[in-house]
């Protein structure tokens, strides 16, 4: 209904998971965090905006380890770390299966518009294949077919803001980067897309939207969410969307106007 032809100038979207697809870090990874710390008897509880501090370091893994190293003059116990992440991805998964995270506005009908006009599609993220696999069985349970293909942390050791896994994810591809477009939440995550070469249209999450717009450097677009007709698009940067909702051929403008 809102998608003109595609002029093919566009190959693929890549999407971010964590705050792109759903608002997964306040909603889902930091409650995990946190029901973690109280299993284990520890007196931590990472509040949103103590959480949005810790997301300047990508990876629930390395943000757990920062956090640890900031707490006394010693290094942090492995053991005591791993254990940690391995009862933070337990809750994680409890969390999504029992419904807590809802996609965003917008990402089911434009991954349904993508994969209809015969776009290739792929989820880049630098968080754990596990988290990112279960958030996509429960909340896009068509994703099989809809992207071809998942680069996560665990396929790169440089995670984002470091281009790795966009780069593996265009060696994939076989695809310049001309061609495809990066959908990001975060400063970090544009910081990996841009330098990859990648257009990128950003999202504001509940995790980033109070930060300057001069964070998304190399942004093509920075827009509020995805937009549903009940929720339309408000534009902070990039060409207008008078429609209030972002179609492929809005993202065919930010290929063709690279
Ligand atoms: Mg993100």
């Amino acid at each position: 209904m809102d998608d003109a032809p595609l002029k093919h100038s566009l190959g693929a979207l890549l999407w971010d998971v964590d705050g792109t697809l759903a608002e997964t870090e306040l909603d889902g990874h930091r409650p995990a965090f946190n029901l973690a710390f109280a299993e284990e008897g520890l007196p931590w509880h990472w509040d949103p905006l103590t959480y949005i501090q810790l997301l300047a370091i990508s990876g629930g893994r390395e943000r757990l380890r920062s956090f640890l190293s900031d707490q006394g003059p010693e290094p942090p116990d492995p053991a005591l770390l791993e254990a940690l992440v391995r009862r933070k991805q337990q809750h994680y998964t409890a969390l999504m299966a029992a419904g807590a995270i809802q996609l965003r506005p917008g990402v089911q009908r434009l991954i349904t518009a993508a994969a209809a006009a015969g776009l290739t599609q792929a989820v880049v993220t630098t968080s754990g294949r596990r988290a990112a696999q279960a958030l996509i069985e429960r909340l896009l349970p068509d994703a099989a077919a809809a992207f071809a293909f998942l680069v996560c942390g665990d396929d790169v050791t440089a995670l984002k803001p470091a281009p790795d896994a966009y780069l593996l994810a265009l060696r994939q591809l076989a695809m310049p980067a001309a061609a495809a477009v990066a959908i990001e939440d975060s400063s970090n995550g544009t910081r990996a897309a841009t330098a990859a070469g990648l257009r990128t249209l950003v999202t504001l999450s509940e995790a980033t939207c109070r930060e300057p717009l001069t964070a998304f450097k190399g942004a093509a677009a920075i827009v509020s969410q995805l937009g549903e007709s009940d929720a339309p698009v408000s534009v902070l940067q990039g060409p207008a969307c008078p429609g209030g909702l972002i179609t492929l051929s809005y993202i065919e403008q930010l290929v063709v106007s690279s």
